[in-house]
């Protein structure tokens, strides 16, 4: 038995002056129990916990650690950048060839502005579409997560172009009446919305492969993938289509996974927004989009938006550290790590005989503890969490640091190499018998 004495009292303590103990929900543990580790150190695909134990990181700090945590290239950028100032509130070098390098990499995006998290990038595209469209409606989908932006966090009510009650207590009703939810894949559904309601909607939003409900890959219907099907029937009723590429941008990004190719861009999001990776682990969001958009933005244009800290030249050099790293090589290599573990994972839980689907998109994954594909958040709602929550904590127990939710995509990075890899597949077999013992 792992000792926790020292993460339980830091969470004691925690929860005296910290709601719930934590800086964001999921960390909690609340749905799996138990109690967090907290974390003091970690190198490549390993982590150290306040009593002295070692994991195996299956998330990643939720994406930005594609290349392993302190990644020597990563936190020698940082040094140096430290070294000449941790902050100017003025425009500096690094944030122009971040910028760059976006562009350069993700074609959609012409112009692109930097922000401190994924949830001011998703609140400040929907600000550039309201005022580009002049209209005020925005379309989500359930199981979408956009960060924590009013507006955004609107859920599922049942059926067809229902109109979303507040999924979040202090989200005004006419915030809430703005947003509409859909559910996700249901192309019927948005043609029926738009149809009714065209001319007021100001933009959907999506994730370019669900991966907040677990991993929903964008199923094509009629032969034409979901994204391009939301472009297309957008960009007919004047609307807008937001990509929200947080957590699947330089991982299952559209580019490399959805076939937006050089020829035909025609149907190519609007505005895209980023965080995570394009960090490295330090506090940056970015959206971005056609420049003609994105020069509607202040001191230019009418839209107001503005951040102390955005463009931080930390921040810029730990984003270009990352992206400097994420070449053909690593790719190969997070593609070999991602598919291997899948197989091992496949492969424990078959033999333990416990139901599963496991659904990717780019090397993004997740495990569903259900036989059927997942299509949507209520086929994601629909699976056996207490079987997850077994199977979590024989993992964790066994030294492997898993999301702690049954609803979240697992992360792999560059430094998941074989012998990492087989350190999970040790602990394999018994969190699957555990996850079988209902
Ligand atoms: N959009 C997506 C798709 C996300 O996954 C997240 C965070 N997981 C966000 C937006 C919000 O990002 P942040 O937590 O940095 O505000």
């Amino acid at each position: 038995m792992t000792s926790t004495t020292t993460s339980a009292d830091l969470f004691a303590r925690a929860q005296q002056v910290i709601p719930s103990g934590v800086n964001s929900p999921v960390r909690a543990f609340g749905s799996v129990g138990g109690t967090p580790p907290f974390l003091t150190e970690a190198k490549g695909a390993l982590l150290h916990d306040a009593d002295g134990n070692e994991y195996v990181d299956l998330v990643g700090s939720w994406g930005p650690m594609i290349l392993g945590h302190a990644n020597e290239q990563v936190v020698e950028a940082v040094r140096a950048a430290a070294g000449r100032g941790l902050s100017f509130g003025a425009p500096q070098p690094g944030e122009v060839t971040l910028a760059e390098e976006v562009v350069r990499r993700i074609g959609p995006v012409e112009q692109l502005r930097l922000v401190n998290s994924g949830t001011e990038a998703t609140m400040s595209a929907l600000r550039v579409a309201r005022a580009a469209t002049g209209r005020d409606v925005v379309v989500k989908f359930a199981g979408c997560y956009h960060g924590h932006v009013d507006a955004l966090l609107a859920e599922a009510g049942s059926g067809v172009a229902t109109f979303a009650m507040p999924g979040s207590a202090g989200v005004t009703a006419a915030t809430a009446r703005d947003t509409v939810v859909l559910p996700y894949g249901d192309s019927e559904a948005v043609a029926a919305l738009f149809a009714e309601r065209g001319g007021e909607i100001a933009a959907i939003i999506t994730e370019a492969a669900p991966a907040n409900m677990g991993v929903v890959p964008p199923l094509a219907q009629d032969g034409v993938g979901f994204n391009r099907f939301l472009s297309e029937t957008a960009h007919a009723a004047g609307a807008l289509l937001i990509s929200d590429e947080v957590l699947t941008g330089f991982r299952a990004s559209a580019e490399g996974h959805y076939g937006i190719d050089g020829a035909d861009r025609s149907w190519a999001p609007d505005l895209m927004t980023f965080g995570k990776v394009i960090g490295g682990g330090l506090p940056v969001g970015a959206f971005g989009g056609r420049a003609d958009l994105m020069g509607l933005l202040a001191p230019a244009g009418p839209v107001y938006q503005a951040g102390t800290l955005s463009g931080n030249p930390l921040a810029t050099a730990a984003g270009l550290a990352t992206l400097e790293g994420l070449d053909a090589a690593a790719y190969d290599t997070l593609g070999r790590a991602s598919s291997t573990l899948q197989q091992l994972v496949a492969d424990a839980l078959t033999t333990a005989g416990v139901p599963h689907v496991i659904q990717t998109a780019g090397t993004l994954f997740s495990v569903f503890f259900r036989e059927q594909p997942v299509t949507t958040y209520e086929d994601a709602k629909a699976q056996d969490t207490a079987a997850f929550t077994r199977f979590f904590h024989a993992m964790l127990e066994g030294g492997v640091y898993l999301p702690p939710s049954a609803f979240e995509a697992w992360f792999v990075s560059t430094a998941h190499s074989d012998e990492v890899l087989d350190r999970i597949a040790a602990v394999l077999p018994a969190a699957a018998k555990a996850a079988a013992r209902g």
